[in-house]
């Protein structure tokens, strides 16, 4: 069973590339930012307390969306692409244990790899039509750090275990698509 993770700076486009991927191999989309976001828009307990920490660009509680990522696994039958998740070298080894605890691992990861001046560039972008509260210049300075602080390491934590597949992440959407599919493909 394929189970991908989808890994790169906020405006990489993880988004519009994890579509294509669930369509091509048929996965269950994980994404933890929509599954805390759904919370918010529903007012729960728990979204009234994330909502703060996201809107602040830093990391919401590992406990939080481990028990999130816990449940979609156990849910799933058809194989996952986890975006977004893992955020932290914390979560990272926390997914091995639970993939493990279901007899499963995963395959690979694939991180897509945009210059930061492009990357604000399309979050500025996106910032005019996504409604985000996160899609502001303060905010969006504040996820680029917690990126390159918290996040960058996973990289190489899957890179020591020969899972890291590096993507240019530049160009059209289609041909990203293509070089993704056709490194996981060998997998
Ligand atoms: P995203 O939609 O993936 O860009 O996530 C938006 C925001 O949700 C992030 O800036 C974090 O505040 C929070 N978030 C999403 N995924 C995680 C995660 N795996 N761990 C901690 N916080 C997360």
């Amino acid at each position: 069973m394929l189970n991908i993770v989808l890994f790169g700076a906020p405006g990489a486009g993880k988004g519009t590339q994890s579509d294509l991927l669930v369509e091509k191999f048929k996965l269950n989309h994980i994404s933890t930012g929509d599954l805390l976001r759904k919370e918010i828009a529903e007012q729960t307990e728990l979204g009234k307390k994330i909502k703060s920490i996201m809107d602040s660009g830093a990391l919401v509680s590992n406990d939080i969306v481990i028990e999130m990522i816990d449940n979609a696994i156990a849910k799933d039958t058809q194989g996952i692409l986890f975006d977004g998740f893992p955020r932290n070298v914390a979560q990272a080894e926390v997914l091995d244990q639970l993939m493990a605890k279901h007899n499963r691992s995963v395959t690979c990861m694939v991180q897509l790899d945009v210059p930061k001046d492009e990357l604000v560039r399309r979050m500025l972008e996106r910032a005019k039509v996504s409604g985000r509260s996160d899609d502001n210049e303060e905010t969006i300075k504040n996820r680029l750090k917690t990126y390159e602080a918290e996040t960058l390491p996973v990289a190489a934590y899957y890179e020591k275990q020969g899972k890291c597949v590096k993507i240019n992440g530049l160009g059209k959407v289609e041909e990203i698509s293509a070089n993704i599919i056709a490194e996981v493909e060998k997998r």
